[in-house]
């Protein structure tokens, strides 16, 4: 059978649309004419579409004049063969162009990423990490790098995002091993300085005032830390320091009385020595053979012997003066050293803060304490309580008992009253019967309520003088520090609600 020749095939799809009744367009004859053949039907060719376009296509550049010629012949040759040909081309070519003219331009869409944070927020996320710099100190260089890097990046216009956030990533990992580090250090040197204080306490047991400060410093070295605890601790070294300068000074004076009497007792008996009788006699005893000898066979050995004498004798000597100028330099030595440790306690001393007698903050102490509460203050913190309190008829007391139980009835209130107080109060003595106490975060009647719980205090522990049970009573004055208020002025109002207390009556506080 010979294939159907197109009019064959046409002639069939006239009938097929008879029969079909479809009316004879050229859409439905060309379905039909397919149908009949047995071919797909041919895609429309847009021609007017893309005539269109290529008309709009750009040809400023050679490589645009080229592709709008290529476009326009592929379109009226109705061949999609060519058109998709020309078109990949093209493409390809002008990625391949762009890369070239820009290479470090990012291949993600860098417009949207690149933002301006507003100017107030760069501003404090720089000084956040400039903060965080103190704290993790110097010794990691990458950590302070990092942080160098991202404040720099920060100060820039713009930043991209994605830069941004990798600098800020790697800053906070630095960062963490860093804090976590800086933890870790304070924690071992606080073990260690409470193994330093548990050691010193150990050298000597017995001392009463040496354990009392080492207590207090264990007790002040416990965690948390704050700086009030630690600056205390520096505080109770500075005093521990001046006793030990005390203490040595005490040694070596003893020491050196001790050497001098040695020295005095050596220089007597080498001038005995000098003057021995041992060599005197035999000096003698040589003249006298001599006298008696009457032959030079006699007089020899009695001249060799008297020889001998002499030079064993200047020996002697010699070694003696030699002893006794080292041991007039020792001494020498010794009451420089002692010099030097008395100008050194002078200077301690006037470095101390703690009353000898009491073991609380003395006038020096009360300055340095206050000094930090009172900016602590000014810095913004809350404005700390003063109580000034003076104790009652102390005079009389001390008539009645003597001076000693004076000192040890002060002893014992200073006792109660840091016992009575909170941590983060301090006691100081004021002068001879009167002590301050400085109360941080305190209202005025938070003040008087601690004050009032000290007489209590008072009251339930009674100063013991053999039987006798005395009660110790004070007046005192309460005030809340005003702001720029100084120390002194501070305390002059202390003061003179205190005297109001000694006026009412005494035995009681009276806040102003
Ligand atoms: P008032 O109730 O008015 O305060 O009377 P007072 O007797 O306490 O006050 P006054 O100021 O007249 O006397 C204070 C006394 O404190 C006088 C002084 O001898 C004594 N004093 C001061 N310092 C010390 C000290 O360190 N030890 C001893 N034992 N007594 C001291
Ligand atoms: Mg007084
Ligand atoms: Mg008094």
């Amino acid at each position: 059978m010979t294939a159907p020749t197109p009019q064959d095939i046409a002639r069939e799809a006239v009938k097929r649309l008879a029969a079909r009744k479809l009316p004879p367009t050229p859409e439905n004859f060309q379905a039909t004419y397919h149908e009949v053949a047995g071919t797909r039907p041919l895609r429309p060719f847009p021609l007017e579409n893309l005539r269109h376009i290529g008309a709009q296509l750009p040809d400023r550049t050679p490589a645009q004049i080229r592709f709008k010629a290529q476009f326009g012949k592929a379109v009226s040759q109705h061949s999609w063969e060519d058109l998709e040909k020309v078109l990949i081309q093209h493409l390809k070519q002008s990625a391949a162009t762009s890369a070239e003219s820009a290479p470090a331009a990012p291949s993600t869409p860098a417009v949207i990423e690149t933002e301006s944070l507003p100017a107030e927020l760069r501003e404090q996320i720089a000084r956040i990490v400039s903060f965080t710099l103190p704290a993790v100190g110097q010794d990691d260089a990458k950590v302070v790098e990092l942080a160098e890097e991202l404040i720099a990046y920060l100060k820039q216009d713009s930043q991209h995002l994605p830069t941004l956030r990798k600098l800020m990533a790697d800053f906070a990992f630095r960062l963490s091993f860093v804090a976590q580090e800086q933890q870790d250090i304070r924690e071992t040197l606080l073990s260690l300085l409470h193994t330093v204080f548990e050691n010193i306490g150990d050298i000597n047991p017995e001392n009463p005032w040496l354990q009392g400060q080492m207590a207090a410093l264990m007790e002040a070295t416990k965690p948390p830390l704050s700086i009030r605890r630690l600056e205390n601790v520096e505080r109770r070294l500075k005093g521990l320091i001046v006793k030990q300068i005390e203490t040595k000074e005490q040694t070596l004076a003893a020491q050196q009385v001790m050497k001098e009497t040695l020295s005095t007792f050596l220089q007597r008996l080498s001038q005995t020595a000098d003057n021995s009788q041992h060599y005197q006699q035999r000096f003698e005893e040589c003249a006298r053979r001599l006298e008696s000898a009457s032959s030079l066979a006699e007089m020899a050995p009695v001249v060799q012997q008297a020889i001998q004498s002499a030079r064993t004798m200047a020996l002697d000597s010699q070694r003696t003066a030699e002893e006794l100028s080292h041991l007039r330099q020792r001494a020498q030595e010794a009451e420089q050293e002692a010099q030097r440790l008395r100008e050194e306690l002078d200077r301690m001393s006037e470095m101390a803060s703690h009353d000898l007698l009491t073991g609380v903050l003395n006038r020096k102490g009360l300055t340095d304490v206050a000094k930090g509460e009172l900016s602590r203050a000014d810095r913004g913190g809350s404005q700390p309580c003063l109580a000034l309190l003076d104790i009652d008829d102390f005079k009389r007391l001390n008539d009645r008992l003597g001076h000693l139980k004076g000192d040890a009835a002060l002893q014992h209130l200073a006792r109660v009253a840091k016992a009575s107080l909170r941590p983060q109060d301090a006691v100081a003595r004021f002068g001879g019967e009167e002590f301050v106490i400085i109360l941080p975060d305190t209202s005025v009647t938070e003040a008087v309520e601690v004050l009032t719980r000290l007489q209590r205090e008072l009251s339930k522990q009674f100063f013991l003088e053999g039987e006798e049970h005395i009660l110790i009573t004070f007046s005192a004055g309460v005030i809340q520090r005003r702001p720029d208020e100084s120390l002194e002025e501070a305390l002059h109002r202390a003061d003179q609600a205190m005297y109001t207390a000694k006026r009412l009556g005494k035995n009681r506080v009276v806040a102003a």
